[in-house]
């Protein structure tokens, strides 16, 4: 299986989600969110194809890191090679971080109609949900460029059958305790 990147991996990443992380840039996006922190990513017939076999033994070769980031680009135009990736993180004791233009709630509606959305959603530990809102953009918002975007805790959201966000990645002051790591959501 394929998977079509818009650049290398990026190990040691300490902005795209908790610790240390070796995040995926997945090419391709139907969204044209102006203020896009990533336009290039956007085409679908640009960036390069990759084996997935091949991004896997990459991620195992990179030490110290706490997980993995699906960035784009949108994951889940890609959802059976992000599912691919995110089930051998876990493996190896990776978790899972997601960034989505789409809500949680509209992932949701589309398992209905392909449960490849539903088990990729299933092996991500927290996902970045919704589209970048220029107007909305703030600087004071810890891994997530604009307010209407949630950090969910999956996992409990899908127990709870409901979102459940996690709490200290959604203060707005950029006060101490606005970094202290959220405990008990990973795997
Ligand atoms: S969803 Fe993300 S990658 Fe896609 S256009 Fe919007 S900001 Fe860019």
């Amino acid at each position: 299986m394929k998977i079509r990147l818009a650049s290398n991996l990026q190990c040691d990443s300490i902005v795209d989600g908790e610790g240390m992380r070796t995040v995926v840039w997945t090419q391709g996006c139907p969204r044209k969110c102006p203020g896009c922190h990533n336009p290039e990513t956007q085409a679908f017939n640009e960036g390069f194809l990759v084996d997935v076999d091949d991004v896997k033994k990459e991620i195992s070769s990179y030490k110290n890191q706490d997980g993995i980031t699906l960035s784009g680009g949108e994951p889940f135009s890609q959802p059976e090679a992000c599912y691919e990736l995110a089930t051998y993180a876990k493996s190896i004791g990776l978790n899972v971080w997601c960034y989505t233009g789409y809500t949680y709630e509209t992932i949701l509606a589309m398992a209905y109609e392909n449960d490849i959305y539903m088990k990729l959603l299933q092996n991500v530990d927290v996902l970045i949900d919704g589209s970048f809102i220029m107007n909305l953009k703030s600087f004071n918002l810890k891994f997530r460029g604009s307010s209407n975007q949630r950090i969910i805790d999956v996992k409990e959201s899908l127990t709870e059958n409901k979102v459940i966000l996690v709490p200290s990645y959604h203060q707005v002051d950029m006060g101490s305790d606005l970094y202290q790591k959220a405990e008990g959501i990973f795997v």
